[in-house]
């Protein structure tokens, strides 16, 4: 008996008005693993109604006790792991030691993370006037809208909601169309842990209406979105007239330098897990790969020797390393830029041709492709790829990688491997990025913040600094002398 997904629409598990339906794919193999409600405007409005309701008391519940229904979808979810690996791996094909050892995994860690950060929150005292108290206090924005991507499907809706919750708003997410069986879910733990009624509001449907439908209704106060630089554009200019703030954690073009003092089997190692992990579908992986000459021919072998041992296949199986990509869509967007890499005259060094495994050449499936490039202005070094497909350029230099680096439109994240750590903190200095590593790359951790600059937006989540995407900073100043502090006293004296 298949599963009857719902939406979650002030605390009640329903369906759609409209009562439309639609598939969630399998990318591995092109069955369908569920259908799931699909949303309208209608059903926006119904969300963002009873999350309005729901946001005064909801504001004025003591942290302690948003915190603790955090701690409880936490054990939920825990509780649920063996369910939720399977669903996450069969709707976007992550295969299923990553969906088991990290997606599912980080979910309730990052519900308590949140729920003890928000409880250690503080605000500013400032010391402006002897005869005054002046501070800052947080208050939430109200309703917020979450938009979230597919790359990780729960971990990052619940990167969202844990610190849209704990911050005292109630929220309406929208999970992507093609993976949100692991969203709605959650939908349930959230009813079976005691939420007041509108607090979580989830609805799924296409971006374009029913993400649309969020962005521009008058009801909500904040989107944060994650997701394609282009749709965050859209997303902006649907904002502005109301000037309602808008989080943006868009696409990258991430890139790895390799200096030739590099320790070669830590950056080998390095750059075949950050380029590969989950298909190369990670908003932080990199896919331009700057390398000195001097290490150059040893470093690009044994990157490509590493890659083809790479084991790509049915992400059910434990020992697959590399499932497909999300969705069939997603397969020709890559073979897209091989081919552009191929126009360009870019050598491949490793992969550039459809599978011809049979069960390979039917479902998303991209094998791990190295090319070498000539030209940094080409597309495909300019544009985001999202899929195992990097390209390895030769440098003379650090002055001329640093310019590579930073010789595009993204900014998410870069990183420099060198032995020379002072070297390594002068480059990382000059990368215009959100996120800079030495001798690491795509170590990202609830601890530490994560957003990029120039299109890849300015967002931060996780870490102490996600809680300030959440709330306005209102300041406060408490006179208390009788006389009022005036800049011109001094040269206005009333009768
Ligand atoms: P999309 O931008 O296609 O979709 C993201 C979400 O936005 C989905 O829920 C989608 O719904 C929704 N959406 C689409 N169009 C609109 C619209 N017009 N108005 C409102 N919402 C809309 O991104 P993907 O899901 O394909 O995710 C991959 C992208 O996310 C990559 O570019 C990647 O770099 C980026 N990303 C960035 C991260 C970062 O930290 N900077 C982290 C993770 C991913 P639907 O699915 O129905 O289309």
């Amino acid at each position: 008996m298949p599963h009857d997904y719902k939406i979650l629409i002030d605390g009640k598990l329903t369906k759609p008005v409209r009562g439309g339906t639609m598939d969630v794919i399998n990318p591995a193999d092109n069955t369908v693993v569920a259908t799931v409600p699909r949303c309208t405007a209608e059903d926006v409005d119904l969300a963002v109604q009873a999350a309005t309701r729901a946001k005064a008391a909801w504001k004025n519940t003591y942290i302690g006790a948003r915190a603790e229904l955090l701690m409880k979808l936490a054990q939920i979810v825990r509780d649920h792991a063996d369910e939720l690996v399977p669903l996450e791996t069969a709707q976007y094909g992550g295969p299923i030691s990553k969906t088991r050892n990290f997606d599912i995994k980080f979910v309730p860690g990052e519900f308590e993370f949140i729920a003890g950060l928000g409880r250690a929150m503080t605000g500013h005292t400032i010391s402006a006037d002897p005869d005054a108290r002046v501070m800052t206090v947080r208050e939430p924005l109200g309703v917020v809208g979450l938009i979230s991507p597919w790359n990780f499907p729960l971990v990052t809706a619940v990167s969202k909601l844990a610190p849209a919750l704990i911050m005292g708003n109630t929220a309406v997410l929208k999970p992507a169309s093609c993976a949100p069986l692991t969203v709605l879910k959650l939908a349930e733990y959230v009813v079976e842990a005691g939420f007041p009624d509108g607090v979580v509001n989830i609805v799924t449907g296409p971006g374009s209406e029913v993400g649309e439908a969020i962005v521009t209704h008058a009801g909500i106060d904040k989107i944060n979105f994650t997701g394609d630089s282009s749709v965050g554009k859209r997303i902006l200019s649907l904002a502005a007239p109301r000037v309602m703030p808008v989080a943006a954690e868009l696409g990258g073009k991430n890139a790895m330098v390799v200096l030739d003092d590099a320790n070669i089997d830590a950056a080998v190692e390095g750059a075949t897990h950050a380029a590969f992990f989950n298909s190369g579908q990670n908003c932080g992986s990199p896919s331009r790969f700057y390398v000195q000459e001097g290490i150059y021919d040893e470093f690009v072998s044994r990157f490509v020797r590493a890659a083809s041992k790479i084991i790509v296949g049915d992400p059910m199986n434990p020992d697959t390393m590399m499932g497909p990509l999300a969705y069939m869509k997603c397969r020709e967007t890559a073979e897209h830029y091989i081919a552009s890499a191929k126009k360009a005259g870019c050598r491949a060094l490793l992969g550039g041709d459809p599978p011809t495994d049979p069960y390979l050449a039917n479902g998303a499936f991209v094998l791990p492709t190295i090319f070498e490039v000539y030209d940094n202005s080409i597309e495909f070094m300019q544009e985001e790829i999202f899929a195992p497909v990097v390209g390895v350029y030769k440098v003379k230099t650090v002055d001329e990688a640093i310019d590579l680096v930073n010789d595009c439109r993204y900014g998410l994240c870069a990183s420099v491997w060198t032995r020379d750590y002072r070297l390594g903190m002068l480059t990382l200095d000059q990368f215009k990025v959100g996120t800079a590593w030495i001798n690491q790359h795509l170590a990202i951790v609830p601890e530490t913040p994560w957003g990029g600059q120039k299109e890849s937006g300015w967002t931060k989540e996780n870490s102490i600094l996600v809680l300030d995407e959440y709330c306005y900073q209102k300041h406060i100043w408490i006179h208390m002398s009788e006389t009022p502090h005036t800049f011109w006293e001094d040269r206005i004296k009333l009768d």
